[in-house]
């Protein structure tokens, strides 16, 4: 790669760089050494090593994907046909990818993760995060998460996501091997604990105190919240200042008053909602309380087999009544909100070079088309890493 790069004929440029909130039009960009150094006109656009035209095509930052499950092997596609048949879901489906992630090989988990990274590629997504929890092992929980942070830095320890079938009977036998041995196996190879907080998972008290575990170990915290029915989960994330309250589908007036007044984000999760036939969360009531929402795939076998984040923007718009722009936002700088990142999920001046060229003048078309590919090239790190239409 030449060492500067310029991108030049962008139609609409999206920042988020709050010093200059308005969309930028007819603008350039120059990344170097991996990094955006300078956005403005293209007029003024400086020598670079390199020049790229793009000829009007709008120009997002990377899609920021916080919360997604891609270690395990296996599919559950006859349990969603039953679904949409009128089974309802529940959170022990996890249990039978349980069983087919334990029998499976370094390897087979190690390709099921590069197929989907390539995946998220493909449709933009330049971060995503990484969880365990198909394993619920020591050993299987650790190596999820060692081959996990070959492909991404954020890599989360879900252990707790339900109580594995050999410890039905003892439930407080297994938050003890969470919160004790596989805590300690796993966290050298995660940056985050997370915990199911629902129905038919973990309660409140022990949420709390797997995080309170995992923040001893020197792990940030996230948890899964208020998805299946209302709960303490998102009131634990709050006191604990966890970086993400996951799902958030069913909020009391006293929780989303809870997330306003802090800096934990509600990151919400609609393919899930798409995929289990549920109600979908309020984002408008979230964002008109003040609450910082972002946009995720929770990408796993079960309950939302999607790697495609404008389909998940798709849905918040028409579903959740979100704006276009509000969407796009969620879905870059409030996933690294999420994360804690202020590297990535927008394009000011030191920022990654992760950014998409869409094949759409304007970013409304991620949602103004749903099921189009408009993602047509997709930058890392100034490499181009997906090309769907060669120049
Ligand atoms: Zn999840």
């Amino acid at each position: 790669m030449a060492e500067s790069l310029g991108i030049r004929g962008i139609g609409e440029l999206t920042t988020f760089d709050p010093a200059h909130p308005e969309l930028l039009t007819d603008a350039a960009l120059v990344i170097e050494d991996g990094c955006v150094v300078w956005t403005g006109p293209q007029g003024q656009l400086p020598v670079t090593d390199a020049v790229v035209d793009v000829h009007g095509a709008a120009v997002i930052p990377g899609f920021v994907d916080s919360h997604a499950h891609p270690m395990f092997a296996g599919d559950r596609a006859a349990e969603f046909a039953a679904r949409m048949a009128g089974q309802p879901y529940a959170a022990g489906g996890i249990r039978s990818t349980v069983a087919r992630t334990r029998a499976a090989s370094d390897d087979e988990l190690r390709s099921n993760l590069a197929r989907l990274t390539a995946e998220f590629l493909r449709s933009g997504i330049t971060t995503f995060e990484a969880k365990s929890g198909y394993g619920l092992t020591v050993p299987d929980e650790e190596r999820s998460l060692r081959i996990a942070s070959e492909q991404t830095t954020e890599t989360t320890f879900l252990g707790a996501h339900v109580v594995p079938q050999e410890f039905v009977d003892d439930p407080a036998g297994y938050v003890a091997l969470v919160t004790g041995p596989m805590l300690q196996a796993c966290a050298p190879h995660a940056r985050w604990i997370d915990v199911f907080c629902d129905r038919g998972a973990f309660d409140g008290d022990q949420a709390r105190a797997i995080l309170q575990a995992g923040r001893v170990a020197g792990l940030g915290l996230r948890i899964h919240a208020n998805q299946l029915q209302p709960g303490p989960g998102v009131q634990v994330a709050v006191e604990l200042d966890a970086a993400s309250a996951d799902h958030c589908t069913h909020l009391s007036d006293t929780d989303v008053d809870a997330l306003a007044g802090s800096s934990t984000v509600a990151t919400l999760v609609p393919g899930a909602e798409f995929s289990t036939r549920s109600p979908y969360p309020d984002a408008r009531r979230l964002i008109d309380a003040g609450v910082s929402v972002a946009l995720a795939t929770d990408c796993n076998p079960g309950s939302s087999y999607t790697t495609s984040m404008a389909f998940c923007i798709a849905i918040a718009v028409r579903e959740m009544h979100m704006t276009p722009s509000e969407a796009v936002q969620a879905a870059t700088l409030h996933g690294a909100r999420a994360l804690r990142r202020t590297d990535v999920g927008h394009l000011r001046a030191g920022a990654s070079g992760d950014f998409i060229v869409l094949d759409a003048p304007s970013a409304i078309h991620l949602a103004y088309r749903p099921g189009v590919d408009c993602i047509d090239r997709v930058y890392r790190q100034g490499h181009l890493v997906h090309e769907r239409s060669p120049l």
